[in-house]
């Protein structure tokens, strides 16, 4: 069938499911332990449903979760944001707070597919999904969120470097929901930087890398990290940036030395997209160039020239 004739529309067709939609969380967890463990929650069904209409995923009952009230927003907290599960990567890119506060995460939710996907996909849905190649689980590490959970047995959080176990693995436990996730904010002396390589503008990364660095009065570096996407089952910390940066001026020397050491410490796999080798060689350019905007704007560098 011809996908340009609007005459002659797609037409897809999803396995049968139940499909409820309690109006409290307390209903969602009752109703997700009353159908473990098969049931699936149901926020943006931006991943979830193209699964289920490719017949990779069959759940036999959906809880969609659109209707909870609390689950959606952002808003400011001691040192940073929450925002709430159910806040679609369209807020996430156009929020003023968001924009000013933590502005690699509108930077990030840019990125991600096409405006009809932003609309209707949320932060919950993709840090549940956990794609090792996409946007949030990437910057949500690098930035070192913490992840909220609850469940029949209560709440809980979850540091990032923890939350994220495999590919399309997580730390959630049957019967559990992530209600949000809390970020610090950026600025003043702290920069980012974002730098992904993809064949078209909005698919998803091939390899990409969010970094974060703080810098102190005499422009030493206090904190820092790196994190890179798309070279492993989950997003990958890198610890020798932050040994090689604390403590240190930067320079493009240093970092350039920062991003050397990278290719040793990840273990890309090979795919129809790209090379192990060539992952690994591209793991080196985007650490280098997410690294030279974060120094930058934390002011410990010039700009980069383009
Ligand atoms: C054409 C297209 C292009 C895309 N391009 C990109 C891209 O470039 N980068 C990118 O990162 N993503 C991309 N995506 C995926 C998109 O970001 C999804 O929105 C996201 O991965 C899932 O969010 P969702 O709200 O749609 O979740 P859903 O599809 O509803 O759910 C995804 C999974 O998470 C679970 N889940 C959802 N919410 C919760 C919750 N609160 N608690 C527990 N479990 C939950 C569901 O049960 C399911 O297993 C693309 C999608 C499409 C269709």
């Amino acid at each position: 069938m011809d996908r340009g004739d609007r005459s002659n529309p797609v037409v897809v067709y999803l396995p049968p499911f139940r499909y409820h939609a309690p109006s409290t969380l307390e209903e969602a967890l009752t109703a997700l332990e009353a159908h473990l463990p098969d049931a699936k929650i149901l926020a943006g069904g931006q991943s979830l449903l193209p699964l289920m209409s490719l017949g990779l995923a069959r759940p036999p009952v959906l809880i969609d979760v659109n209707g909870l009230p609390g689950l959606d927003g952002v808003a400011e907290t001691d040192g940073g944001l929450r925002i709430g599960a159910l806040t679609r990567h369209h807020t996430l890119e156009t929020d003023a707070l968001v924009r000013e506060r933590c502005p690699i995460l509108a930077e990030a939710a840019a990125l991600i597919g096409n405006i009809r996907v932003r609309h209707r996909g949320t932060i919950g849905g993709s840090l549940a999904h956990a794609d090792p190649a996409a946007e949030l689980p990437l910057v949500i590490t690098a930035l070192g969120g913490t992840i909220e959970v609850q469940g029949p047995a209560g709440s809980r959080e979850v540091g990032a470097d923890r939350f994220f176990q495999g590919y399309l693995a997580t730390d959630l436990a049957p019967g559990e929901i992530l209600t949000g996730v809390r970020v610090p904010a950026l600025g003043g002396s702290t920069g980012y930087g974002l730098a992904e390589l993809v064949r078209r503008a909005g698919d998803f990364a091939i390899v990409a890398a969010a970094a974060c660095v703080t810098l102190d009065g005499a422009r030493r570096c206090v904190r820092a990290s790196l994190a890179l996407g798309g070279v492993g089952p989950r997003p990958s910390l890198i610890p020798s940036a932050e040994a090689l940066l604390v403590g240190r001026g930067l320079s493009s020397r240093l970092i350039g030395e920062v991003a050397d050491a990278v290719p040793e410490e990840i273990e890309p796999e090979s795919d129809i997209h790209a090379s192990a080798e060539y992952r690994r060689a591209m793991a080196r350019v985007m650490a280098r160039r997410a690294l030279q905007q974060a120094a930058a704007r934390a002011g410990g560098l010039p700009p980069a020239r383009a």
